[in-house]
């Protein structure tokens, strides 16, 4: 067993980054017509599709964030400062690297707002 390294995390990351894109593109995309919206027949079939619109719409920028520091870890991969906490400088733990190869800070800064 090695520590998770830059190798595995670019794997990572360019999978992360293909499944976000393909869900803000799902997200994103217009409602098809043919669908049953609109065609409702009770009350409130429009307010229900009016929430689910802008439940969409939330969703599609917390997957666009995380699409955006997908994104910029592979630039530290590329910059060869990956791992490290933008912070402190510290090497991030290997743990929290497998999880979210995308940290760029290590756990006592990750709630610092700079
Ligand atoms: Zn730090």
């Amino acid at each position: 067993m090695s520590e998770y390294g830059p190798d595995q995390a670019a794997a990572d990351l360019a999978d992360k980054e293909a499944e976000l894109r393909r869900k803000l593109a799902r997200l994103t995309a217009p409602v098809e017509e043919g669908s049953t919206i609109g065609f409702g027949k009770r009350i409130g079939d429009g307010t229900t599709q009016a929430i689910q619109q802008m439940e969409d719409a939330g969703s599609a920028q917390i997957v666009a964030g995380t699409l955006d520091e997908v994104l910029r870890a592979q630039e530290r991969l590329a910059a060869g400062t990956w791992g490290t906490c933008e912070v402190c400088g510290e090497p991030i733990d290997p743990g929290r690297l497998e999880v979210r190869p995308w940290s760029a800070r290590c756990v006592e800064h990750a709630d610092v707002v700079l």
